[in-house]
This record gives C-alpha cells, structure tokens and sequence, in this order.
C-alpha cells in the first residue's frame, strides 16, 4: 500500500529517545508489576481525563468487564448497549452474566440514539453502556437524565475516544465509571495490549483494584473471586511518553479529518461524518458512508490506499450470539451502516499531502460512477 490505512511504527520513530529512555528505566528497576510506573500512569491518566481515579488493567475488555462486576451486575441483569459498535462492548456484558440489550444508534452519528433507550429499560435494566464511537461523545445528557431518572449507572466505552470532549468535558468522567484499551491502534496505544477504568467513585476504584488483582488488597487475602488483568510496568512507562503527545497527536488527526471534511464534501451520495456543535471528536477513524461501498473499497485497493470495515457484522448477527437468539432480531439501521460505511485512512502520522491525495482517488471513482 502507498498510503497504508495506518502507520503502527511511525510513534515509535517520533519518541524513539523517550521510549529508549523508559524501557530501560523499567529493565533497570528489576520490578514489573504493580510499581510506581502503574501508580504515576493512573495519577496522569486520571488527570488527563478530568476524573478523580484511575486503574490500570489488562485491556479494554477487562475494563468494561471488571466494571460490571464491580457494580455487581450479573445474571438476570440487562445492561443497555448500542446496537452499532465492537463486540467487546457486548462481552463485556455477557462476561458477567448479564444479558446486553441493544439499542439503535443515530444514524448520522454512529452513537446510541437516546431517543430510543427509554423503550429498551425494563425493571431488570442496571446500567447504560454507551459507546463513543470512532472518537466522538454520545450525547451524553440527555442519557445521563434518563439515568438518573431510572437509578441506572452510565458507563463509558472510551476506547476509541482518549481526550474527545462533550460540553468541553473529557470522555472518561461523563457517566459514573469508563473503561479505555491502549490496543496499540487506539489513539493512546501501548506496543501490547493495555487497558484502564476512569471514575470519580473511590468505592468503585478500589473494587477494581481488588478485583485486577486476585480479588486480594493484601498478599494472600482473597477477599472476592478476582481476575489477574494488570497494566503492567513496561507498557505503563511508554504510555507515560505518549500520554504527553496526546493532545498534539489529536491535533493532527482533527487537522487530517478537516482536510478530508473540506475536499470530499458535495460529492453526491457520499455521507461525511456529522459533528454535533457539543462535540469534539478525536478522529480515531474516519468514516465515510457510500451505498456501492464495495466497490468504492476495491477501488481504494486498487490505487494502494489503504481502508478497512469497522464493523461488517454487527454483535446481534455474530455467530458468538447466535444462541441466544440475537441472530433473529432486526436492527435495520444497525445492519445498514455496516453494508454502508469505510474507513479511510487517518492517523497523526499521516505524511503531508496523503489525505489530499486519499480525497482525490475517491473524487476520480466518484466522478466515474
Ligand atoms: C478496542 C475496543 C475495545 C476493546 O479493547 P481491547 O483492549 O482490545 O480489549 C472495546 N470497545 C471498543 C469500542 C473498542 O474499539
């Protein structure tokens, strides 16, 4: 590919100095669980995101996972979910015994659609879990009114969305806990799988610690079932680098994203993303909708750019859930954008003029049709 969909190596290349620096710093300490490059992380993550605590975990499944749990949410419990996201959001929730319950998405926003979320909570229903879809808030107040009007926790998705704002506010302190992956894709990627939760509920917090942990706060006291899902020393450290590039590297993304709003728009038929006037999205992906998008993709291919598919199967027709009846539920507007959307590339690493470039090979397909 001339213009690869993304760059893994090139935030490497950038920080290479700093990265040495904290890889052996970690080496030197002989210590690689649990230490003061965990504790420094949580304290700078937390800040980051405007919230009180943070815990670092194995990755973001574990996070979403360990915070049902936490919440003690299980069998015979319903958890609100998009209908439009990665299946992990679901995991999380079936991993606990509780049964997700999926909710449309706004069309133009990709983001659970609140309109709809009232109809889907019965008096089994004990959290909300919104998704902030390729790097852009839910509408966050209106869900968390329906929330506290029903005695429901919010819990946050923000695996894509490291510093995107709702109302001038981070994602990661918007409901009562997040949970975040540093996978090495996302917008805070370590060089293997990370995760964290974020919150402003001490309580919660520790149980998370608790339960990362063996479910023990001292050595050999097991006071819960618990899981092993730790961020460990290495990853904490080279996180603690690019914790520093964040805001500057989504600078760069939102720059690219504005680059594409600019030249793609007014080609007909090609649905640019919408951005809500409370939003301030990080541009984890850029995705553009197209009814021959197939075709559109093969084209791409065919000029080496890179794209990809997120997601070409919704969870509720994944075999994973095909026992528990998902398969036979309709989501038509769910089902819709995964036969319609691509992801084009975008990332703070994308070389001058390759978004233009991008823009110009689907403005000469469309310009064909
Ligand atoms: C990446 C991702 C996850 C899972 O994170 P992992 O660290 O890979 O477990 C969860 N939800 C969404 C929306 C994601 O994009």
């Amino acid at each position: 590919m001339t213009i690869p969909f993304l760059n893994l190596k090139s935030p490497y290349i950038e920080l290479k100095e700093e990265l040495d620096a904290a890889y052996q710093r970690v080496m030197e300490s002989g210590w690689y669980i649990l230490g003061n490059e965990v504790e420094a992380f949580e304290s700078e993550f937390a800040a980051y995101c405007e919230a009180k605590h943070c815990v670092g975990v194995g990755n973001g499944l574990e996070a979403l996972h360990l915070i049902v749990r936490a919440y003690e949410i299980g069998p015979g419990d319903e958890v609100i979910v998009p209908a439009n996201t990665y299946i992990a959001t679901w995991l999380a929730v079936t991993h606990a015994g509780a049964t997700p319950v999926p909710v449309e998405p706004d069309e133009r926003t990709f983001n659970i659609d609140p309109v709809r979320i009232e109809q889907a909570i019965t008096p089994r229903t004990k959290a909300i879990m919104v998704v902030h879809l390729y790097g852009q808030t839910a509408d966050m107040d209106p869900i968390n009114a329906l929330a506290w009007k029903h005695g429901l926790k919010v819990i946050e998705d923000c695996a894509q969305a490291h510093g995107a704002r709702y109302k001038f506010r981070r994602a990661g302190s918007l409901g009562d806990a997040a949970g975040f992956s540093f996978y090495p894709g996302k917008n805070l990627g370590a060089v293997g799988d990370g995760g964290a939760v974020t919150t402003n509920d001490p309580d919660l917090a520790e149980r998370i610690r608790v339960l990362r942990n063996y479910g023990s706060q001292m050595k050999y006291h097991n006071k819960v079932v618990g899981y092993n899902s730790r961020l460990d020393e290495l990853q904490a450290a080279l996180l603690r680098v690019k914790l520093t590039r964040l805001d500057e590297w989504n600078g760069r993304r939102r720059t690219n994203a504005s680059v594409y709003l600019d030249s793609l728009q007014g080609i007909q038929d090609l649905i640019l993303p919408v951005i809500p006037e409370w939003a301030e999205p990080v541009w984890h992906l850029f995705v553009v909708r197209y009814h021959l998008r197939d075709d559109l993709q093969k084209h791409l291919t065919s000029a080496e750019v890179g794209s990809l598919i997120h997601y070409p199967i919704p969870p509720h027709l994944s075999k994973a859930y095909m026992n528990d009846g998902f398969n036979n539920l309709k989501f038509p507007i769910t089902e819709h954008l995964a036969h319609t959307v691509l992801s084009l590339p975008m990332g703070p690493h994308m070389e001058n003029g390759q978004v233009d470039q991008v823009s110009s090979v689907l403005t000469s397909f469309m310009s064909a049709e």
